[in-house]
């Protein structure tokens, strides 16, 4: 049996990275699957991807700051598969800019796509879910929303909100069957990380942060956002599943 039989799951920033390793997984096992992403063109390529395949998918252009947007893509999902199951807020953005050097321009587009992205889409999705007896929310936070590392403040604070957004909603939202949790990330690699990787220095660095010495692969993360995502968990709500070869261990 697969493990998303029958199941409709949007997620967001799905072009490519581990958005995009969610959405081919999730169809793998059965799910009718929204992806959303900026990337237009990246986006269709995934789409056809995961048709080719024998899955089902459409994808929508979708800015997740705008209410706006989230509306239309509700909108298109439920005209389209009749329901929503699953919501992945998977799409964020980094920022290593310094304390001190850092703009408010910076620090609000870092907390609105990152925070703001992420509220929208469970306000939205949500009444959905409620209509339909219930759903599975995976936020995608990071090791830094975990532990203050040093010289990212605007995106540890992003992701430390998400972590404490999910336990809110997960409180929240219980009554009626909808489970809430996050997933936390270490260094992975996807085209957020790829310049930083391609440093060997810095690689190392990545690599000496990890008990398990390897760097991580964003079908690392599909797995355990399928496993939140799917039944499997069903008694799982408000909690964060660190992914990261045992950096927070
Ligand atoms: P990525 O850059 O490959 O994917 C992020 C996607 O989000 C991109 O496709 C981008 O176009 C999209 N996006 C950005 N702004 C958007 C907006 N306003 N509206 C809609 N889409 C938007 O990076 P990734 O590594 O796959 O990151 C996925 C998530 O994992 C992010 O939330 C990121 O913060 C988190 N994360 C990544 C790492 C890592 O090491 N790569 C570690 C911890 C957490």
């Amino acid at each position: 049996m697969m493990r998303l039989a029958n199941k409709v799951a949007i997620v967001t920033g799905a072009a490519g990275g581990m958005g995009k390793a969610d959405a081919v997984l999730f169809a793998k096992e059965g799910a009718k699957v929204v992806i959303t992403d900026l990337q237009e063109e990246k986006l269709n390529e995934a789409v056809q991807e995961i048709v080719d395949n024998g899955g089902e998918a459409i994808g929508i252009k979708h800015n997740v700051t705008s209410e706006e947007d989230w509306i239309r893509v509700v909108e298109e999902t439920i005209s389209r598969f009749g329901k929503i199951d699953i919501l992945v807020n998977n799409a964020g953005i980094s920022n290593a800019t310094p304390m001190l050097e850092m703009t408010v321009e910076q620090w609000d587009k870092t907390m609105s796509i990152n925070v703001t992205g992420t509220f929208l889409g469970q306000k939205h999705v949500i009444p959905h879910m409620i209509n339909n007896g219930g759903g599975s929310i995976v936020n995608i936070s990071s090791i830094a929303g975990l532990t203050g590392g040093s010289g990212a403040g605007a995106y540890t604070a992003s992701k430390g909100a998400v972590r404490l957004l999910t336990k809110a909603t997960a409180v929240d939202f219980a009554k009626h069957n909808i489970r809430v949790n996050s997933v936390h990330p270490g260094y992975i690699k996807t085209p957020m990380t790829v310049e930083l990787m391609a440093d060997e220095k810095m690689k190392a660095w990545f690599l000496s942060q990890s008990p398990l010495p390897r760097l991580g692969e964003a079908e690392d993360i599909a797995k355990g956002v399928l496993f939140l995502a799917s039944d499997e968990s069903s008694y799982i709500t408000g909690i964060e599943l660190p992914i990261d070869g045992g950096y927070y261990a």
